[in-house]
């Protein structure tokens, strides 16, 4: 990873490929890597579709190494969604198969001069653009069969759909997963837009005659990952209850602590719990003869396997195993409990390339508005259809839930500087909630996961109903997060080097012997907050201000049943996150 692959879309004789030396990103991976190039080379006022916006794509500096779980790729840009900076990450084999080809960062910029569409195919050969118009309005799906018959089945894909292809708000980025299939998403912020508008369809990344990346002291990086892997097996969390039953094994618990968003954020318990709960999704896998939960990676490397695969009745492939995420956002967040439904709306989602959360937020806001009913699963379907399409009121659902909730008066609509909330409600999880408010990229909680402290009893325990400590909490976790969002890491691993203070020494002593220096703490926390800094200084200058950190005003104001709880943190709170 000792280059930069620059693409300049808009290029006179058309795109021109550069290759640099990282300068002064050396050093950089993933989310710091993406966050420090659209902070320095993007200016913060510019049209995010327009010419002078960036698509960074970065591999994590361990991914391309054997160190388990390194294969995240950070996505960045200007969002089209929230107006800021943008980092969306994502799983599947490409930012391994990219870190072996040499490339720290893949960075396309300017913007065809007509709507030609594009293909990329990078490989140890060099880096080729083609003008390829046959693959328009291609599903990811009929796109990567495309690109395996034309190139090879080992081939891994960074693709968009036809949202992308529509450049709208909600248009996610497709990675291949180990079975080749655009299963893994950059799924927030409408990157895949930004992707759209440099006229880029797909870049296929071949690493076929390359070799993992070396570190500079074998020895010690073998050991250290000896002792990662042994760490994350011992974590109940992720040695047991994501490889047993994926992401989706947190719908019973939220559902339990009375924090899960249900029909557009009215309730925090769903009736219909039980039959979208993950244990109820890992049976009906295994009972129809599905590869089940339990033993399913989305990229190489992968030992905690929370992934699955969901197939239909008749047992033939439909989607991987739904999300957490995406079983409460077409589920109980739309009042659906029809598991087979939603995984065919995430299957959509994914040919179509849309965020599932944002979907489900904005169907949610157009169930709200009366445009179908909550709990009817056959109308969502047909909505994300419209969606693929194009039709006017697919633009509009296809734009997020902030453009549906403003074309169809609707108030309560649960965004955060435009960006829909994800699948717990911050006033039943309000240290979740400082984060909503507070993140640099719009609600998201990964941004920094108090979950973990507020209900899972994980890495402390802060109560999820008060607004006591949740300041502090919501701080500490964005700055680790930012951090490991650059080490290729995925965040799932956040549980273990939470609670087991020796497996966060593993992470340290894998870095430092990849890199042959000593990292401690600190030095993490010291990456954490100038990622931060970066990104906060990059939306000041998009104009954003404190009052932006903020949640819907019905959340303070509207009861959550059954605690009958409000957000509390007050608003000179919230502006103390980042006051380190
Ligand atoms: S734990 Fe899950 S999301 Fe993370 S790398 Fe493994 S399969 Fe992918």
């Amino acid at each position: 990873m000792d280059k930069i692959l620059r693409i300049k879309m808009g290029a006179d004789a058309g795109p021109q490929v550069k290759e640099e030396p990282l300068g002064g990103y050396a050093g950089l991976g993933g989310r710091a890597m993406t966050s420090a190039i659209v902070a320095k080379e993007v200016p913060p006022l510019c049209h995010p579709l327009g010419a002078d916006n960036k698509l960074v794509i970065a591999p994590g500096l361990l991914s391309g190494t054997t160190a388990a779980m390194s294969g995240r790729l950070s996505v960045g840009c200007k969002s089209p969604l929230t107006g800021g900076i943008k980092e969306a990450n994502a799983g599947g084999q490409a930012a391994q198969v990219l870190a072996r080809l040499g490339y720290a960062a893949i960075v396309l910029e300017g913007k065809p001069k007509d709507d030609t569409l594009y293909k990329i195919l990078i490989n140890k050969d060099g880096v080729t653009v083609t003008a390829d118009n046959s693959l328009r309005m291609l599903g990811n799906y009929d796109l990567v069969d495309k690109m395996k018959s034309e190139f090879s089945d080992k081939v891994a894909c960074i693709s968009i759909g036809t949202a992308g292809e529509m450049k709208m708000a909600a248009a996610s980025i497709a990675v291949t997963d180990m079975e080749q299939r655009p299963t893994r998403h950059a799924g927030r912020g409408g990157v895949g837009a930004v992707m759209g508008s440099k006229g880029v369809k797909v870049i296929v990344l071949d690493d076929a005659g390359m070799k993992m990346r070396p570190p500079k002291d074998p020895e010690k990086f073998k050991e250290a990952n000896q002792a990662w892997v042994a760490g994350l097996r011992k974590h109940p969390v992720t040695g047991e209850g994501l490889p047993a039953y994926g992401t989706n094994v947190l719908t019973n618990v939220i559902n339990e602590a009375g924090a899960y968003p249900t029909k557009n954020f009215m309730w925090g318990r769903f009736d219909g719990c039980s039959k979208i709960s993950g244990e109820t999704q890992a049976e009906t896998e295994n009972a129809r003869g599905g590869k089940g939960s339990a033993t399913h990676g989305c990229h190489r490397g992968c030992i905690i396997r929370c992934s699955g695969t969901y197939t239909d009745k008749d047992g033939h492939f439909l989607t991987k195993q739904p999300e957490y995420e995406t079983v409460w956002a077409h589920g109980g967040n739309c009042g659906i409990d029809d598991l087979d439904a939603i995984a065919m709306l995430d299957r959509l989602d994914d040919d179509f390339g849309v965020d599932t959360i944002e979907m489900g937020a904005a169907i949610a806001v157009a169930m709200e508005a009366g445009i179908a009913k909550f709990g009817d699963a056959a109308a969502a379907i047909d909505l994300v259809k419209q969606v693929g399409k194009g039709t006017p009121l697919g633009r509009i659902l296809g734009n997020g839930a902030a453009v549906t909730g403003r074309v169809f008066g609707v108030e309560r609509v649960p965004v955060v500087k435009g960006q829909s909330m994800p699948a717990y409600d911050p006033r039943g999880v309000q240290g979740i909630g400082v984060t909503y408010a507070t993140t640099t990229q719009g609600a998201d909680h990964t941004a920094g996961y108090a979950v973990t402290a507020n209900i899972l009893g994980v890495g402390g325990s802060v109560n999820p109903l008060k607004p006591e400590g949740q300041i502090e909490l919501s701080r500490n976790l964005q700055i680790a997060t930012a951090a490991i969002d650059s080490t290729g890491m995925c965040l799932f691993i956040a549980f273990a080097i939470l609670d087991q203070p020796d497996t966060f020494q593993a992470l340290l002593d894998l870095l430092g012997s990849f890199g042959g220096q000593k990292l401690t703490g600190d030095d993490v926390v010291a990456l954490g907050k100038s990622i931060l800094k970066m990104e906060r200084e990059f939306n000041k200058n998009a104009g954003f201000t404190k009052e932006m950190d903020r949640l819907p005003d019905y959340f303070k104001k509207e009861k959550l049943p059954p605690h009958d709880v409000t957000f509390m943190v007050k608003d000179a709170d919230l502006d103390q996150v980042f006051n380190w």
